[in-house]
């Protein structure tokens, strides 16, 4: 079992490490850091976004707000662009907290939806890599992150991808307007 929240603080606040970041050709910024302290644990975790499904905005959300749907899934596409040249949004249509707790038959077609949607982005061109990201610590509706980095830019690769996402300027409008049509062109070719 893992050491409790109070252990691990006990153990490490006063000991926290500065990794060597400078060195990172992938760490997005220059000049001295210092590490935040790190505060104590406390006695219980907030409650997320549309938690338990009430007041969920992905519950309430119509299906016009999303790129792609069927039954069981929909793909959402912020209103505005970002740094990075695409991200979307995989949901499931009903309220689901955790992976852990998808019913065999959705987590089995969430394995085809991951593999379906990566390769249709990846289809758009001169695109690096498509990262499949599950972060669950912002609206409880759960979610998978699929954030499409450009090629050959060595020091957009790996994790910062998602930090270098807030760096980079936006992509023109007309640029990333043009990629979800071509994505949601690539997705309904190969609907079941
Ligand atoms: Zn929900």
């Amino acid at each position: 079992m893992p050491e409790t929240p109070e252990e691990l603080w006990e153990r490490v606040h006063d000991q926290l490490r500065m990794p060597p970041v400078e060195e990172w050709e992938t760490w997005p910024f220059e000049g001295a850091l210092c590490v935040r302290p790190l505060a104590p644990p406390v006695e219980r975790e907030q409650p997320r976004g549309g938690a338990g499904g009430v007041d969920c905005r992905r519950c309430a959300a119509s299906d016009d707000e999303y790129l792609w749907t069927n039954e069981r899934w929909r793909l959402f596409a912020f209103d505005k662009p970002s740094g990075l040249p695409l991200v979307v949004i995989l949901e499931t249509r009903e309220h689901f907290g955790e992976p852990g707790d998808l019913p065999d038959e959705l987590a089995s077609e969430l394995g085809l939806l991951l593999a379906r949607i990566e390769r249709a982005i990846r289809s758009l061109g001169e695109l690096g890599r498509v990262h499949v990201c599950r972060w669950g610590d912002g609206g409880e509706h759960l979610h998978w992150w699929f954030l499409a980095r450009p090629a050959r830019l060595p020091q957009l690769i790996g994790s910062f991808a998602a930090v270098w996402d807030d760096v980079l300027p936006s992509t023109p409008e007309e640029v990333w307007r043009a990629d979800l049509a071509a994505l949601e062109a690539a997705l309904g070719a190969t609907d079941d």
